[in-house]
């Protein structure tokens, strides 16, 4: 069965919360204690109803003229999006993506915390990464029966990938975020988001070409 595929939320406004969070928290830290839906959609560049059917998924709702207080409404994206306490993940396969996602430090302020890392290399078993030790992948379930974690991070190779989610699901690993190519057959009750860094690239690439060859076709140079 493959993971959970419903999912209650629109996508394209859960994409948009975080966005609203930064512009939200440096109002805070210019010392605003109110915002209204028109400023965030002016900032933002969003039409001001959808922003605020998009803060309505939180359970917030703006007070006419006088908009929403910045504290609750940044409250109240974090905890809709539980970034409001911290969940550990564990990540498997340390190579150059694993290492980037490792060394990010922004993931701090979405509550992500990778706990523990994975590798079936041994040269790279033992050694250090960020200050964190990196694990054999077969310590994963132990590791997992002693701190409990609830997500875990996919960057191993394709061919690895599929082996590695059946690990993390038997430690009892409930999401999962994917960064390998590979549909992933898990148990219906595990979350799985892939990340398809190729094919959204694929859609910059495409559309760059098709914009050079209508430049060429009108005659520009670029
Ligand atoms: P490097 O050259 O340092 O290995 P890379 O990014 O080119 O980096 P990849 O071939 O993409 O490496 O593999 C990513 C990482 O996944 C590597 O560190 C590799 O050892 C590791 N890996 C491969 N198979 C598994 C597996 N089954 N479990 C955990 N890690 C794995």
């Amino acid at each position: 069965m493959r993971g959970i595929k419903k999912n209650p939320y629109p996508q394209p406004s859960i994409r948009r919360l975080p966005s609203y969070l930064r512009f939200l928290r440096r109002l805070r830290g210019e010392g605003l204690l109110k915002v209204s839906c028109t400023e965030i959609a002016r900032e933002l560049d969003l039409d001001s109803t959808q922003v605020r059917k998009d803060l309505a998924l939180t359970g917030i709702v703006g007070r006419p003229r006088i908009g929403y207080g910045l504290a609750d409404l940044i409250l109240a994206i974090e905890d809709f999006l539980g970034w409001d306490r911290t969940s550990d993940a564990f990540l498997a396969g340390v190579g150059n993506l694993g290492r980037a996602l490792i060394g990010y430090d922004n993931f701090r302020q979405c509550g992500l915390n990778i706990a523990k890392v994975f590798d079936t290399d041994g040269d790279k078993v033992g050694s250090m990464v960020f200050g964190r030790r990196i694990h054999r992948l077969g310590e994963m379930p132990a590791l997992a029966a002693k701190s409990g974690v609830g997500l875990g991070i996919i960057t191993v190779p394709a061919a690895a990938a599929q082996k590695v989610a059946d690990i993390m699901a038997a430690s009892g690993i409930k999401g999962i975020w994917n960064f390998s190519p590979v549909r992933l057959e898990l148990p219906s009750r595990i979350l799985v988001e892939n990340v398809e860094l190729v094919s959204s690239f694929a859609i910059l690439s495409a559309n760059m070409r098709r914009k050079r060859s209508r430049g060429v076709a009108a005659g520009h140079s670029t």
